[in-house]
């Protein structure tokens, strides 16, 4: 046997060689393995023998294309082909194809190389890194939000309302804080059960989400204190937000009894001399807010009350009984 005709034989990868209209010229010993055929039953055969029927008028296309252009097509750039064994079993191939010209005869030299395993181990990876990146996704949620309301939780508030500050100093732009604390919480728990209380967190929760602002930063603040942040909101704006909220509190239906909240407020108000933002400014707002919202229970619950009234009588809210 000529050497070039061994190395064909015996090359490791199926080999084929077309001509024109698309029928099978030569194939190699590895080809009959490969697709479970005799020789005898592939020569002079038409190519899409080997190929998956939903492929086959696909194939047909490209093929005829591909004799147009004439142009060697490298393995590993398409992607998903498969091709069709003798049992009618389909596998995942790359596939190289080479033109050239035999005794003034127009052929193609199609090598493919069965990619099962390789396909396999990059469907795993595949499927590993979505995992990963879905626990991640899932990882982040469940460190920033509070598991039984969805709301942000401290750590997410800190940081975000932090951000909010900043913003607001650079700007010279004001900044209120609400600290809001349901009123005689521990006694629902008492009279109808923890899993009522849970309820309650639930809708007192979703109420605040829903009279914010969109842009307002909405927090569990542990228990059954809720924080909320607001960029450019000022001391008469951060009561009338306070309103708003406390009524849609005390408002919420379909609960084992009403449920009424205190607020706390405190605004930031930018300092035009101070270049620097302060290190404490969170802090210092957060425990003014806390101040004042001690002031609106002690005043008698369900009702509002901001620091800089300290000292003031805090009228009950007009729905109040
Ligand atoms: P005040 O009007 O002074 O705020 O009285 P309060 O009863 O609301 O306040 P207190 O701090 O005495 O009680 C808060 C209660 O909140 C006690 C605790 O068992 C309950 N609590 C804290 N976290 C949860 C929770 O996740 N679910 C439920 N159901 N209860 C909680
Ligand atoms: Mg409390
Ligand atoms: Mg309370």
């Amino acid at each position: 046997m000529e050497i070039y005709q061994r190395i064909f034989e015996y090359a490791p990868d199926a080999m084929l060689v077309l001509g024109r209209d698309g029928l099978l010229r030569l194939v190699n010993a590895h080809a009959e393995t490969l697709f479970g055929y005799d020789r005898s039953e592939l020569l002079g055969q038409t190519v899409e023998l080997l190929v998956p029927a939903r492929f086959t008028a696909q194939h047909a296309a490209h093929r005829a294309r591909f004799m147009e252009e004439a142009q060697s097509r490298q393995m590993g750039r398409q992607q998903d082909l498969y091709a069709l064994r003798k049992d009618g079993s389909e596998f995942p191939v790359d596939i190289m194809l080479s033109p050239m010209i035999m005794g003034g005869e127009h052929l193609t030299l199609c090598v493919v190389r069965d990619i099962t395993e390789r396909k396999a181990a990059q469907d795993a990876l595949e499927h590993q890194t979505n995992e990963l990146l879905r626990l991640h996704a899932e990882l982040e949620l469940l460190a920033n939000h509070d598991g039984l309301t969805g709301l942000y939780n401290w750590r997410a508030f800190y940081e975000h309302a932090g951000q909010l500050l900043t913003t607001a100093h650079r700007r010279h732009e004001k900044a209120s804080l609400l600290i809001l604390d349901l009123d005689h919480f521990k006694q629902i728990n008492d009279r109808f059960g923890h899993a009522e209380g849970d309820r309650v967190l639930q809708a007192a929760a979703a109420a605040l989400k829903a009279s914010a602002r969109q842009n307002d930063i909405v927090a569990r603040h542990g228990g059954e204190e809720f924080v909320i942040a607001g960029f450019g909101l000022s001391e008469a704006e951060s009561l009338v937000a306070a309103e708003r909220l406390r009524a849609a509190v005390a408002s919420i239906e379909n609960l084992a009894c009403r449920v009424t909240t205190s607020v706390g407020v405190a605004t930031f108000v930018p300092d035009p001399s101070s270049r620097h933002e302060p290190p404490t400014l969170l802090a210092d707002l957060l425990d003014r807010a806390d101040q004042a919202l001690y002031h609106a229970k002690r005043s008698g619950r369900n009702r509002i009350c901001h620091f800089d009234q300290l000292g003031e009588d805090i009228a009950p809210a007009s729905d109040s009984p």
